[in-house]
């Protein structure tokens, strides 16, 4: 059915003026606050989600009239895609745009927990006195490390560069799906990057293991407590990619018993995290949480917002890029 020439998209997320006017020149736009802006399920072509749920609910009242959703960054495991498909919606997303900012993130987390700084800074904030020796015992040096990777995409990949180049890390990749791009791509930068075909492989291995797959049901509780025993009693964790992946009562009880040395996490199953809900991670010492802002900096999300709008644009011109297929 052809679309209307000049499309009506509504943004479920606020859009900062310069997206808004890139998107002005090929659609008309609406966004929260906007007036009519409820009626996206019935009056828009295409709708653009950053962290927004599109339940089966939603799908069941969306009209014929929408052709495109544009998923701001990658994760999808809050839409309904096989629902939208069913119903002729193509969903696309936006690969790699997010992927140094969200790399830089866990780069953090695995430094800051290696090196015991956000316990020791709270201590001293606490009045506490902490000597050189008590707050560098503990600390690990990351140079000539290993680091393991689980999920080797785009995120994966930037990470591994930065280990790399940072520390002459030597690099491990579990990803069973790897795209023939990526493995090209992680070949020419990191030669001697060694890909593993199960975890069991990779977990003795590293001594950082970071998380950078999506939430399928087939990921969900990937790192439980069999697999917590696996890693080193001095490897750190991260997990920036989605919460559920790595079982959160397992690696408290793991944290607990001195199974591996610490966490960093900036995906929870229930964000943002909460005192209340994850005492028991959250007070750890040797673990440092974050809620959720791998991609959030004001740059990121406007930069990423522009590349939705792109691909809308591209998609009704007929050009459909990065479709998400489950
Ligand atoms: P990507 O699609 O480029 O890479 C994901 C990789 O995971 C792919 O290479 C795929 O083959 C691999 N994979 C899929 N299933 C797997 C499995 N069972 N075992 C091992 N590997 C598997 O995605 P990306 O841009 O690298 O992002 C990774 C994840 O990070 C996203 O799915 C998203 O959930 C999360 N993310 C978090 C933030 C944040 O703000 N913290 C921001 C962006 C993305």
């Amino acid at each position: 059915m052809p679309v209307a020439i000049r499309p009506h998209v509504f943004s479920l997320y606020p859009l900062d003026e310069e997206t808004i006017a890139l998107a002005e020149r090929s659609f008309r736009i609406t966004c929260p606050g906007d007036e009519g802006h409820e009626l996206w399920y019935t009056k828009a072509d295409g709708i653009m989600v950053r962290s927004q749920r599109v339940t089966p609910e939603d799908v069941a009242k969306i009209g014929p009239q929408l052709k495109f959703l544009g998923k701001h960054g990658v994760g999808v495991d809050a839409i309904d895609v096989k629902g939208l498909s069913a119903k002729g919606v193509v969903v696309t997303n936006t690969p790699g745009v997010n992927a140094t900012a969200v790399a830089e993130l866990a780069l953090t987390l695995a430094l800051a927990v290696a090196r015991n700084v956000p316990f020791i800074d709270r201590e001293i904030r606490a009045g506490k006195t902490i000597t050189k020796q008590a707050g560098g015992e503990g600390g690990m040096q990351l140079t000539g490390r290993t680091l393991g990777l689980i999920g080797g995409g785009n995120i994966g990949f930037t990470l591994g560069k930065m280990f790399h180049g940072a520390f002459g890390a030597k690099i491990i990749v579990y990803d069973p799906h790897l795209s023939p791009a990526m493995e090209s791509a992680w070949t020419a930068a990191i030669p001697s990057y060694r890909r593993v075909t199960s975890l069991d492989d990779l977990l003795p291995a590293s001594d950082v293991v970071s998380v950078h797959v999506p939430l399928f049901d087939s990921t969900r509780d990937m790192i439980g407590a069999r697999e917590l025993r696996l890693m080193k009693r001095s490897a750190v964790l991260i997990n920036t990619a989605r919460g559920g992946i790595v079982n959160e009562e397992a690696l408290a009880q793991a944290l607990d018993e001195g199974v591996i040395l610490g966490a960093g996490l900036d995906a929870f199953s229930t964000e943002p995290p909460t005192l209340a809900q994850f005492s028991s991670l959250i007070n750890h010492p040797r673990v440092v949480s974050t809620p959720h802002i791998g991609a959030a900096s004001l740059d990121v999300i406007s930069q990423t917002a522009k590349s939705v709008v792109e691909h809308l644009r591209d998609a009704f011109a007929g050009n459909i890029r990065d479709e998400v297929k489950l």
